[in-house]
């Protein structure tokens, strides 16, 4: 069956003139991030109410194969597995090695293949997920003092359990292994200079994020956001810091060494110094369906399309259409600020 009406009578994007993704705003689309769950096994306490569980479906593993297999024709470069909990998920290793056969449509380097997880099943699977083809990896950590870091999870014995993950992807080839941050005032802000000497012995990225209303519950206030120059002030006191040029334009993080060279501190401040004009982003939730942006109102049905008959060519013009249509920018802290219709546990992170 074919879907004449989605497709109708419309002009041609702009975008479709050379194949690749583009905005209304001129925003080249570069950056998958897939979630291929919205199950977790940790409860954290900034992110979930603890009491609910999934709340959307799964796809089997060749739809992702496929709808990846579009995207990656449309441009699509850096592919980031995410969330829920990734590694919960039957398959993924498939998965990976299925995405690691692709080649990004416009450039000659290899498809980027990520994966952000809460590292409590990493250390067993860290070799097999370098040999299924996993470029890197991003491990969740929001505190180094394992009595926090358990009050966060809610699981005990967590932390060890991260640490060892940490060490186990570093001895696969995955490293320098990005560790990143939820700060939040009062809450786990104590830890700023704490990580900065994890990054320092570890061999690790560490990198702040500022806290967003993304959460299940209501936890969020503009005050437990700890904006970026309190981070910078503080980690300042502990030994000076030097500022790394960024690796690329659309790069999140403002990244910082310090002065003898040991240790790696990216801060990333969406509340503060929001990146929007950079996005490079487009998300697909665990049940196959497109958003343009964490804060976004609504979301787009691929895999009705998909289980509608459409074809590869018909997915591709619906995705353009899609795309160009990306929110300028997110509205936190702004008056009528809306919270997006998911929270970041069901979006993917
Ligand atoms: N389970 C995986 C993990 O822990 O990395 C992937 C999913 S998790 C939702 C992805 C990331 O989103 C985590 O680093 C988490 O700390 C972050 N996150 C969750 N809620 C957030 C919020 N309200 N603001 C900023 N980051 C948030």
């Amino acid at each position: 069956m074919r879907l004449l009406p989605i497709l109708g009578s419309e002009q041609p994007a702009t975008a479709l003139l050379d194949g690749r993704l583009r905005d209304s705003h001129n925003r080249t689309i570069t950056d998958l991030r897939l979630s291929v769950t919205d199950r977790c096994n940790y409860r954290c306490v900034y992110c979930r109410t603890g009491e609910e569980g999934a709340q959307y479906s799964e796809l089997p593993i060749v739809d992702y194969t496929r709808i990846l297999r579009v995207f990656v024709s449309l441009g699509i470069e850096k592919i980031r597995l995410t969330g829920g909990e990734p590694l919960l998920r039957q398959g993924l290793l498939d998965l990976i090695r299925e995405t690691a056969q692709l080649r990004p449509a416009f450039s000659d380097a290899p498809l980027d293949i990520a994966l952000t997880t809460n590292g409590h099943l990493l250390a067993p699977l860290a070799r097999l997920l370098r040999e299924a083809g996993l470029s890197r990896i991003t491990v969740s950590m929001d505190a180094v003092d394992p009595e926090t870091f358990t009050r966060i999870t809610r699981v005990p014995g967590s932390f060890e359990r991260v640490r060892d993950g940490i060490r186990a992807a570093q001895d696969a080839g995955l490293g320098p292994v990005k560790v990143n941050c939820v700060l939040m005032r009062g809450f786990n802000d104590s830890q700023i200079e704490a990580f900065a000497e994890f990054s320092r012995n570890e061999g690790v990225i560490v990198r702040f994020i500022e806290f967003m209303p993304l959460e299940e519950g209501r936890t969020w206030a503009p005050e437990t956001v700890i904006p970026m120059e309190e981070i910078v002030t503080r980690l300042n006191a502990v030994r000076p810091l030097v500022e790394l040029p960024p690796n690329h334009i659309s790069e999140t993080a403002r990244r910082f060494t310090f002065e003898d060279g040991r240790g790696e501190i990216g801060i990333i401040a969406p509340v503060s110094r929001p990146f929007c004009g950079h996005c490079s982003r487009v998300r697909l939730t665990s049940d196959g369906k497109v958003r343009t942006c964490l804060f976004s109102q609504s979301d787009h049905d691929l895999i009705g399309l998909m289980h509608r008959g459409a074809s590869d060519e018909d997915m591709r013009s619906w995705i353009h259409r899609v795309i160009e249509r990306k929110e300028a920018r997110h509205h936190i802290g702004e008056p009528g600020f809306l919270k997006p219709s998911r929270s970041m546990v069901h979006i993917g992170g």
